[in-house]
C-alpha cells in the first residue's frame, strides 16, 4: 500500500481535543487570580490531608484540619471576606508543585519549606511558619542522632520533600526508602521496614500525639522556613496573600491559630 503524507482522518479529528487540551491547562494558570477573584471569590488550596496538626481529613466531620487549613480559611477571608470562600485539594510533597503549574490549584500551603531549587519554579510568600528536620524512631531505638546513622540503618522519608534530600546529604551512608506520603512513612516504620522516619519537627510531633511509643531524635538539623507557593506571573495575588499574611500577624489571629494547633517545640 502506498504510503500517504496527508494526516490521517483519525489524526484530524483529533486535533481539536489537543487543542482544547493545552488551552484549558494554560488558562487555568496564566488567568489572573486576582482579577478571576473578582468575578468569582472562591481560592483553592492545595493541601496536605493526611499531616496531623497542619491539614488532615477529619472522617467524622468530614473536614479538613490543621494550622495550613486555618490560615488558608483567615487568608481567603482577608482576601474575599468570607472563609467558606476557601476551596482545598489534596496535594502530597510530590505532587504539589506540578498541580500549582497546571492551574488545578491557586496556591500550595502544605508544609513546603521555601528553597532556592522551588524558587526557580514558583514564588513563596513570606514565612508563615519555622519548622526544622529531625528523626521519629521509636522509643527504645538505639538512634540518639544523625551519627548513629549507617549503611546497616534505613531511613523512611516522603518523595519530593527537602527531607529526602538533606538526609542523603547528611548521612549519606545510611539507606534512604522513599513512600509517597506521611502516613505511608509511619507505616512503613511500624511494620519495621525502616528504622526512623525524618521530616520536619513540627510534623513529626503530630505523629506522635496519635502514637505514644515514639521519640524525636537527633534535634533539628536543618531549617524548614515554610511559604506559601504561588505561580510565577501571579504578582497580585502574592501581593495579597502577604498583604493578608502579615494583618494576621498584627491583629492576633495568626498567634491564635498557632496556639491552637502547634504544639511546644525545642
Ligand atoms: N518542609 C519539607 C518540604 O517542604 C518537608 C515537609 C513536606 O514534605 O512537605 O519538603
Amino acid at each position: 500500500m502506498k504510503k500517504s503524507n496527508k494526516p490521517s482522518l483519525f489524526l484530524l479529528l483529533l486535533l481539536p481535543v489537543f487543542f482544547l487540551a493545552a488551552c484549558g491547562s494554560q488558562s487555568a494558570a496564566t488567568v489572573d487570580i486576582t482579577e478571576r477573584i473578582e468575578e468569582n471569590p472562591t481560592i483553592t488550596w492545595g493541601v496536605k490531608v493526611d499531616t496531623n496538626l497542619f491539614g488532615l481529613y477529619d472522617i467524622k466531620s468530614g473536614e479538613i484540619r490543621g494550622f495550613d487549613i486555618a490560615i488558608a480559611k483567615a487568608i481567603t477571608e482577608e482576601i474575599t471576606g468570607d472563609e467558606a470562600n476557601a476551596e482545598f485539594v489534596e496535594v502530597t510533597s510530590k505532587t504539589r508543585i506540578p498541580l500549582l503549574k497546571n492551574g488545578n490549584i491557586d496556591a500550595i500551603i502544605a508544609t513546603m519549606t521555601i528553597t532556592e531549587e522551588r524558587k526557580e519554579q514558583v514564588n513563596f510568600s513570606d514565612i508563615y511558619f519555622d519548622a526544622g528536620q529531625a528523626l521519629l524512631v521509636p522509643n527504645d531505638s538505639s538512634i540518639q542522632s544523625l551519627e548513629d546513622l549507617s549503611a546497616d540503618t534505613t531511613v523512611l522519608a516522603v518523595k519530593g520533600s527537602t527531607s529526602a534530600q538533606n538526609i542523603r546529604e547528611l548521612s549519606p551512608d545510611t539507606n534512604v526508602l522513599e513512600l509517597e506520603n506521611y502516613s505511608e512513612a509511619f507505616t512503613a516504620l511500624q511494620s519495621g521496614q525502616g528504622d526512623a522516619v525524618t521530616t520536619d519537627n513540627a510534623i513529626l510531633l503530630g505523629i506522635i500525639a496519635d502514637n505514644p511509643g515514639y521519640r524525636l531524635a537527633g534535634g533539628n538539623f536543618t531549617q524548614e522556613p515554610y511559604g506559601i507557593a504561588i505561580n510565577k506571573g501571579q504578582d497580585d495575588f502574592l501581593i495579597k496573600v502577604n498583604e493578608a499574611l502579615n494583618k494576621l500577624k498584627s491583629n492576633g489571629v495568626y498567634d491564635e491559630i498557632y496556639a491552637k494547633w502547634i504544639p511546644e517545640m525545642e
